[in-house]
């Protein structure tokens, strides 16, 4: 089972809950036991798992600003977007998560989002699911 999100972004920095549309192809896909693999084939947004709280997000985009901020990037002479590209990799670009009877192994307060770097921007998250059956 293979499938893409298109998802746009309105901020430099933002994050996106994407969990009710990955938890719907889970469902949609009838895998009862396997593994889920959430990707973003971008190199200037990521996936993390965190709790959608509003104050909780803004913290994010706060850590996202001072861990890049007061550094003078090489890479900005050429597309001015070290960040971006940096948050990204640091971050990750995906996640895989247990499926088991039907539903995603998760926390309860972990809420599958994009992160975004380098906004506003179309994105595609790439959903893949492999079964154990
Ligand atoms: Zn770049």
């Amino acid at each position: 089972m293979f499938k893409e999100l298109n998802i746009s972004t309105e901020n430099r920095y933002q994050l996106v809950d994407i969990t009710e549309e990955i938890e719907e192809i889970v469902k949609e896909s009838k895998v009862k036991n396997g593994l889920l693999l959430v990707f973003v084939p971008h190199s200037t947004s990521g996936i993390v798992l965190t709790e959608n709280e509003k104050g909780l997000k803004n913290d994010w985009i706060e850590i996202f600003k001072k861990l890049t901020s007061g550094i003078d990037f090489e890479h900005n002479k050429i597309d001015n977007n070290a960040d971006s590209h940096l948050l990204s990799g640091l971050i990750g670009q995906g996640r895989v998560l247990p499926i088991k009877d039907g539903k995603i192994i998760r926390g309860t307060w972990q809420q599958i989002f994009l992160a975004e770097f380098d906004g506003p921007r179309e994105r595609k998250v790439i959903v893949e699911i492999i079964t154990k059956n």
